[in-house]
């Protein structure tokens, strides 16, 4: 009999109850160590006294009004994104997935407003992942998320990741735009080099085509930058945001210049929740915490020294990892071992990771996680790899 809730996951057999900082607590009272942070969305921990008391304020004074009247929270964090980044504008979602069909949108209505509706063709890289919908898996193109769901949105055309020339052979004057994750999350924590993203938006601004950041992952403060493309120097026409801009509240956003989004003009896009008074209320106070200097600061610290301790971890265990990848706290080990078993002799220690394609786990903390959890979680690395060790010998 099929459960009451849809099977489409699978999920370990653990049901947390509470969480504070980067510990979680079970039904049964076991604390464990959260190198996950629900997917990168928990930047600043679980139950953070500082979004609480703005949660509290906020639901005691009002919830959801709809789009029909302005939001003068949406307004405020609106204003914050654009003082913060390249972007002109801000649309607010409630995912990754709804910023990602608004990215699409917007690309399509450009070209329209330019005379040119069939330069419909948006170029995306092999691993990316942008979301579950029926244009994010076409855009995504991967077997794996598209199987069964034909037929697929046309207009996306995959590339090889990293490969220069496949892109310089593809991107054409009729390309309307390339769609590309900074830092691949599930592709398995690959980083683009900032020479790839430079080169990127020199093709783009010779061809006119819209270049479009997906840093649902990467962005709010992960990399150690408030967004991943700083490091580069380079900024996008488009960019979509989710998973840390709520600090754990579902918000999500897609920020644009005002070229890129002259054609969405009033009655072209819409939604019932995005940018409510409650979520928008807690999007602005993480964009004060996470956008300052000094906190980025120590995401830098915090991921040196998690990294530096990750090399000696590999070393220790040459069987079980291959390599440190990533920048910030959006950090991977390349594994031999098979990954999965690598998350389950982590559970078995008390410590909660996250696998990712090309057989990577994937470290994604609290960005104010305490240096004495940073060592705690190695040296619960360490004990899990000892046991595929011995499971092996
Ligand atoms: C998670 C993710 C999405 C989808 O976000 P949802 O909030 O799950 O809809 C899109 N792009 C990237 C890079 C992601 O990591």
């Amino acid at each position: 009999m099929i459960p009451a809730v849809l099977p489409t996951y699978n999920r370990a057999p653990l049901a947390f109850v509470k969480g504070e900082g980067s510990w979680l607590t079970t039904e049964d009272g076991a604390r464990y160590l959260d190198l996950g942070a629900g997917i990168a969305v928990n930047v600043l921990g679980h139950a953070n006294p500082d979004l609480v008391e703005t949660l509290t304020t906020q639901a005691q004074q009002l919830w959801h009004v709809s789009n029909l009247y302005r939001i003068p929270e949406q307004e405020r964090l609106a204003a914050q994104l654009v003082e913060a980044t390249f972007a002109d504008t801000v649309f607010f979602t409630n995912s990754g997935t709804e910023a990602a069909e608004l990215a699409i949108k917007m690309v399509r209505k450009y070209w329209t407003e330019q005379g040119d509706p069939d330069r419909i063709e948006i170029l995306t890289f092999e691993g990316a992942f942008h979301g579950r919908s029926t244009g994010a898996i076409a855009a995504a193109g991967s077997e794996k998320m598209t199987k069964g769901f034909g037929p697929l949105m046309p207009g996306f055309r995959s590339l090889p990741f990293g490969d220069h020339d496949a892109l310089r052979a593809a991107l054409t004057d009729r390309t309307a735009a390339v769609l590309i994750e900074p830092i691949q999350g599930e592709g398995g924590i690959r980083v683009l080099p900032d020479a790839c993203l430079k080169g990127l938006r020199d093709l783009c601004d010779e061809t006119g085509a819209l270049l479009v950041f997906d840093e649902v992952q990467c962005g709010m403060g992960r990399s150690g930058r408030l967004f991943a493309h700083e490091w580069s120097g380079v900024t996008p026409d488009i960019m979509m945001v989710a998973k840390g801009i709520g600090g754990g509240f579902p918000l999500g956003a897609v920020l644009a210049t005002e070229r890129a989004a002259v054609g969405m003009v009033a009655g072209t896009h819409g939604s019932t929740y995005g940018g409510n008074p409650l979520g928008c209320a807690i999007g602005a106070r993480v964009m004060e915490l996470v956008n300052d200097d000094a906190f980025l600061a120590e995401v830098n610290r915090k991921a040196a020294l998690f990294s530096q301790k990750l090399e000696g971890l590999v070393a220790a265990h040459p069987t079980v990892f291959e390599a440190v990848r990533g920048t910030g706290l959006m950090l991977g080990l390349k594994c031999r071992a098979p990954n999965t078993d690598v998350v389950k002799a982590s559970y078995a220690e008390n410590l909660l990771t996250v696998p990712a394609a090309d057989n990577v786990l994937r470290l994604l903390p609290a960005l104010n996680i305490p240096d004495a959890d940073i060592a705690e979680a190695v040296a619960r690395l360490d004990r899990a790899a000892s046991r595929i060790e011995a499971d092996a010998a």
